[in-house]
């Protein structure tokens, strides 16, 4: 028996709510549902990440998507998610299967164990034939703690559940070089790297590129873990087969040709920063050779509160961001290690410890591939 694809789609609110009504849109479930049943049928695991369950809460507890506030969309998407499901579990059951809810937060993503223990548990699901539908809980998430858009979280679905395909239906049909209401605008169909476009769409008014930001990140973040990402409008009959079959227009975002092993996918694909270093120029260059750990004696600052397995940002001297690694201690260790270079690390923690801060298999190089993130602000505190 051949292994089973899966495939990964990510559908924004506007296309699940009525924009006036702020009811659900059936015609357009039953259209998606009606594709997921073919792809399923032909022998492919299909996964959703769904928006909406805001967009749907709004009017039940009397808000609209312009006087709601952070509190009121977290009541809203209380509201809204049942709403959202009993619509999928209607339209799934018209079209022969089940579906399931799995709200996740960003610490089920950040935190490997409950990574793991998340794709277990989305693995079940897969093996009863069951579609999962991912959302994430905003409902107890603050800003802080929030991945905060669908189009990253369906990227770490999609590292997760080793997925072929992420297709991302949305209001455009796809990427555009500049924004694409500019006289002249260039369509683009496939993209090897997402740098280039990320400066294009960074800065600009959300209307017209909106979103095109965050689902560049994801597709960044797929690239990595060997997945084809797709940006494709939603709005139309068998919105899935028509986009992995190439009968329509979409962007094809290309996996990397030799894409990272499931941990150092995990550990580069980050939503956020629990904490960084920086390092000399000579440390770097040593790093970029391989097969080196970050040691005590290399750091020249660090930066965030972190604790021990939290996964590192690592800076060169310029600023630059070389690597990502699993820290061995927490911040406040490493400021202790940090600060008394002379004392032996195990008169200063109380415990037997070589002081490599990263291993050399908890690091991953970040190659030009990768996109960068910036340094923290006081490019650490020592
Ligand atoms: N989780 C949000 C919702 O269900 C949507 C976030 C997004 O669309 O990126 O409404």
């Amino acid at each position: 028996m051949t292994k089973k694809r899966n495939i990964v789609v990510k559908i924004g609110s506007a296309l699940l709510a009525n924009q006036e009504l702020l009811t659900p849109r059936y015609g357009f479930l039953q259209r998606l549902l009606e594709d997921v049943a073919v792809l399923r049928s032909q022998g492919n695991n299909v996964i959703l990440c769904s928006s909406g369950s805001v967009a749907l809460g709004l009017r039940i507890i009397g808000e609209t998507p312009e006087s709601a506030g952070i509190s009121d969309k977290q009541a809203a998407a209380a509201c809204g998610m049942p709403l959202l499901l009993n619509a999928y579990k209607q339209v799934g059951h018209e079209f022969g299967f089940e579906i399931a809810q799995v709200l996740l937060t960003l610490g089920d993503f950040e935190d490997h164990r409950r990574f793991l223990n998340t794709r277990n548990t989305v693995h079940r699901l897969l093996q009863a034939g069951v579609m999962p539908i991912v959302n994430e809980n905003d409902t107890i998430t603050t800003e802080e703690i929030r991945v905060g858009d669908n189009d990253r979280l369906a990227a770490k679905v999609a590292q997760m559940v080793g997925a072929s395909d992420l297709i991302i239906l949305t209001g455009v049909d796809g990427l555009y070089d500049r924004n694409p209401d500019e006289p002249g605008a260039q369509f683009i169909s496939e993209v090897t790297d997402v740098a280039p476009y990320m400066e294009a769409t960074r800065g600009k008014s959300t209307l017209g590129t909106g979103g095109m930001e965050t689902k560049l990140q994801a597709a960044n973040m797929a690239q990595e873990a060997g997945v084809t990402t797709w940006i494709a409008q939603g709005e139309t009959d068998r919105p899935l087969s028509t986009v992995l079959d190439g009968s329509r227009r979409a962007t094809k975002i290309l996996p990397h040709p030799n894409p990272l092993s499931g941990w150092d996918s995990w550990i580069a694909n980050r939503l956020q920063m629990a904490g960084s270093l920086v390092v000399g120029e000579d440390v770097a260059d040593a790093l970029a050779e391989g097969d080196r750990p970050i040691r005590r004696e290399d750091i020249l600052s660090l930066d965030g509160d972190f604790t021990r397995g939290d996964v590192l940002h690592v800076y060169d001297n310029k600023g630059t961001e070389i690597a990502r690694g699993l820290s061995d201690f927490t911040s406040e260790e490493l400021r202790v290690l940090a600060n008394n270079p002379d004392t032996a690390a195990e008169q200063l923690l109380g415990y037997k410890t070589r002081g490599n801060v990263v291993r050399a298999n908890n690091l991953v190089m970040l190659d030009t591939r990768h996109l960068l993130w910036d340094a923290p602000e006081a490019l650490g505190d020592g």
